[in-house]
C-alpha cells in the first residue's frame, strides 16, 4: 500500500513553515535582496520558533525530526526567501558530516550548543580550485602528535564569517583522491583559522559566502570524523541526507513563482482580454503546476528513502537534477507572463530567476547529479527483465 497522506504533526510543522515565511520571510525579502546584508533577526527568529537544526537528536537537544519532515519545512521557506533559508539550512548542512560519522562526544560537545543558543556551523568542502571533484581536495592535513594540523584554502563557504564551528574535508596526500581524505571539526577560534570577505553574488543574496583559509591551523586528534582515509565517505553521505532538501527548496520557489505568475494572469489584461483567456498561457500554468507536483514526489521519495533505508544518493540525485532544473524553468516562465513588469524589481520575479540558478550549482551540480545517475543505469541499476529479449520474430503466436 502507498499513502501520501501527511502525518497531523507534519501538517502543523508544515503550517508553521508557511506561516513563519509569510510574517518573517516575505517581508524583509527585498531589503536583504537589495542590501545583500546577513539576515541576522530572521535567523534568530526561526531559531527561537523551532525551526532551525531539525535534524539534531533528542539525546543532543534537539527535535530528532527526520528528512520528510525537514524537507515540508524549507519548501515552505524557500517560497519565502531562498537566500534566508538557504542561511538557516547551512546549519543542517554544517551538522551532517558530525550526525554521519561523529562519536557521541563530538555530538555532545557540537550538537548541543546548537541547540542551546544560535551558533552557526559551516561545511567547507570546496575550494578555489575544486568544487565537483571532492576527491581532488587540496586542502593538506598532517599528524603532529595529538593534533592534525590543516593548511590550505576553502571557497563559497556559506555562512562562513558568522560560524563558530566548521566541518572540514581536508587530505592526508592529494595525490592519493579519495583515499586520503579526512573530515574533522574545527572551531572557528583556532590560530590559523581566517575567513575572507563576503563575495558579491547574484542571488541568494540574504546568504553570505566567504573563503576559509587554513595556515598550520591545529585540531585536536579528538576531532577527526571516523577514521583516516574515511572523509570522501563522510561528504558523499552527507549529500546524499541534504540534497533532498535542495529538491524542496527549488519546489517551493517554483511554487512562489507560478503562484505570482497565477496572481497576475488573473489582473494584467492584453488585447482587451485577461491574460488568463489565452490558452498559450494556461499551458504555460498546466507545465509550471505539473514540473511542481513532480518536484515534490520526487523530493518526497528521495527524503523517505533517507530516513528508511539509509542510502538516498540516488533518489536524491534524481530529485534534485529534476527539481533544481524544474525551478530554474518555472522562474523563467514566470518572468515571461510578467512580461516587461518580470524584468524589473518591482515584482519579485527577478529576484526568483536570480535564486533558482543556485539550485543547480550547489551540493553538487545539475550535471554532477546526472553523472551519479548515468553511472548507476549503467553499473549500479538491477534491470527489470532477466535478459534483454532479442526483437521478436515474425512467427504469430499459436496459443
Ligand atoms: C552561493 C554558493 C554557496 C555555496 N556553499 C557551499 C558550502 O557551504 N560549502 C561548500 O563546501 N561548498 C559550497 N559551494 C560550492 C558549490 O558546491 C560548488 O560551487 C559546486 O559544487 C560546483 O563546483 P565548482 O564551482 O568548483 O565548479 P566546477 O566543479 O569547476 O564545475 C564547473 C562546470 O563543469 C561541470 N563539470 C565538472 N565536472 C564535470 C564532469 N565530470 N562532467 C561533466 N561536467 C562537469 C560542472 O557541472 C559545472 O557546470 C557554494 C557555492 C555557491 C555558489
Amino acid at each position: 500500500m502507498i499513502d501520501f497522506t501527511l502525518t497531523n504533526e507534519q501538517i502543523t510543522l508544515q503550517k508553521k513553515a508557511r506561516e513563519f515565511a509569510q510574517k518573517y520571510m516575505i517581508p524583509y525579502a527585498h531589503y536583504y535582496d537589495k542590501t545583500g546584508e546577513f539576515p541576522l533577526p530572521i535567523i534568530k527568529k526561526c531559531w527561537q520558533e523551532g525551526l532551525m537544526n531539525l535534524s539534531i537528536p533528542k539525546e543532543y537537544g534537539g527535535p530528532a525530526l527526520g528528512v520528510v519532515d525537514m524537507c515540508l519545512v524549507v519548501e515552505e521557506m524557500a517560497a519565502g526567501c531562498a537566500g534566508m533559508t538557504t542561511s538557516i539550512y547551512a546549519n543542517s548542512l554544517g551538522a551532517e558530516p558530525i550526525l554521519v560519522a561523529g562519536t557521541n562526544e563530538q555530538k555532545e560537545k557540537y550538537l548541543r550548543p546548537l541547540t542551546k543558543d544560535l551558533k552557526f556551523i559551516a561545511f567547507a568542502c570546496s575550494e578555489p580550485g575544486m568544487g565537483s571533484d571532492v576527491a581532488g581536495i587540496q586542502t593538506k592535513v598532517r599528524k603532529d602528535g595529538d593534533n592534525y594540523v590543516l593548511n590550505g584554502a576553502k571557497f563559497w563557504i556559506t555562512n562562513a564569517p558568522y560560524a563558530d564551528t566548521f566541518t572540514v574535508i581536508a587530505s592526508l596526500d592529494p595525490s592519493q583522491r579519495h583515499k586520503a581524505l579526512c573530515a574533522f571539526i574545527v572551531d572557528a577560534d583556532t590560530p590559523g583559522v581566517k575567513t575572507g570577505k563576503p563575495v558579491e553574488k547574484m542571488g541568494h543574496r540574504a546568504s553570505v559566502t566567504s573563503s576559509v583559509m587554513f595556515k598550520e591551523a591545529k585540531v585536536p586528534a579528538e576531532n577527526l570524523l571516523g577514521s583516516e582515509g574515511t572523509g570522501f565517505l563522510t561528504a558523499m553521505a552527507t549529500f546524499a541526507m541534504t540534497r533532498p532538501a535542495i529538491a524542496a527548496f527549488s519546489t517551493g520557489l517554483a511554487r512562489a513563482a507560478m503562484e505570482y505568475a497565477r496572481e497576475y494572469v488573473n489582473k494584467r489584461e492584453a488585447f482587451g482580454e485577461k491574460l488568463r483567456k489565452f490558452e498559450v498561457i494556461q499551458f504555460k500554468l498546466a507545465e509550471m503546476y505539473m514540473k511542481i507536483e513532480a518536484s515534490r514526489l520526487l523530493y518526497l521519495k528521495a527524503a523517505w528513502e533517507a530516513d528508511t533505508s539509509g542510502d538516498s544518493t540516488v533518489p536524491a540525485s534524481v530529485a534534485k537534477a529534476y527539481a533544481t532544473d524544474a525551478a530554474m524553468w518555472v522562474a523563467s516562465e514566470a518572468v515571461q507572463v510578467h512580461g516587461g513588469y518580470g524584468y524589473i524589481d518591482q515584482y519579485p520575479l527577478e529576484k526568483l530567476f536570480r535564486d533558482a540558478k543556485l539550485y543547480q550549482i550547489y551540493e553538487g551540480t545539475s550535471e554532477i547529479q546526472r553523472l551519479i545517475l548515468g553511472r548507476h543505469v549503467l553499473d549500479g541499476y538491477d534491470p527489470a527483465m532477466e535478459k534483454v529479449p532479442g526483437w521478436g520474430s515474425m512467427t504469430p503466436p499459436d496459443f
